[in-house]
């Protein structure tokens, strides 16, 4: 078994990410999410040091100024999102495996950073009427936001063939199984 591995995953918003890695969390006790940091707001229920590291702009800048990031890019206009290095350590050190949730070009990044160590995963929706349809849905952005997620989707579906793994997320069961099945092979090697 290869130390210091990593599980990546990526995909447009409301394709089901989240709800994959969460469920795989579950499933693996050896997987830890790396918790992000950000520039944008909570939104829903989401909490502090467990959804994101919830930063202001200033903060954000001063973690970038003194290279605390592996990663990070301004995935919207204006709202900026890294990886910490300090999360990476704190979770190798445990001897667990981290999951990153990260968007499409964090996620091709990364692959090319972590190479073998790491199995990048690609979800994807069965159609971006099915995708518009669950961003709707889950009600959390407003009408401007899905839109400009909508807008984004269709170019990150552009770089599915550059990660390991595709996984279509149409019925939540089977993509789930699926997920399990990739990641628990991999999590053997
Ligand atoms: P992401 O993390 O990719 O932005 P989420 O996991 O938040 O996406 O999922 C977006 C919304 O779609 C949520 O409301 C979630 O419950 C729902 N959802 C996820 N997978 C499915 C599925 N296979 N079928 C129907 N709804 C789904
Ligand atoms: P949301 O606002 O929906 O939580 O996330 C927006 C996007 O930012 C998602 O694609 C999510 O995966 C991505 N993201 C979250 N954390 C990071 C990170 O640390 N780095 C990068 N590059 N993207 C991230």
């Amino acid at each position: 078994m290869k130390d210091k591995k990593v599980v990546i995953f990526s995909a447009p918003s409301g394709a089901g990410k989240t709800t994959l890695v969460r469920y795989l969390l579950q499933r693996f006790p050896q997987l830890e999410f790396s918790v992000s940091a950000t520039s944008r707001t909570p939104r829903g229920q989401e909490v502090h040091g467990y959804d994101y590291h919830f930063l202001s702009d200033a903060e954000f800048d001063e973690r970038v100024e003194n290279n605390e990031f592996v990663e990070w890019e301004e995935v919207y206009p204006g709202l900026r999102y890294g990886t910490l290095k300090s999360e990476v350590e704190r979770i190798w050190a445990k001897g667990n495996v981290i999951a990153f949730d990260i968007d499409v070009c964090g996620g091709v990044n990364l692959k090319k950073m972590y190479g073998a160590q790491a199995l990048s995963v690609f979800v994807c929706p069965p159609s971006l009427e099915v995708l518009r349809r669950r961003l709707e849905t889950r009600g959390t952005d407003a009408p401007e936001a899905i839109e400009r997620r909508l807008h984004k989707a269709e170019e990150e579906l552009a770089f599915a063939p550059q990660f390991d793994v595709v996984i279509v997320n149409d019925h939540l069961d089977t993509a789930k199984a699926e997920a399990e099945r990739v990641i628990g092979e991999w999590l053997m090697c």
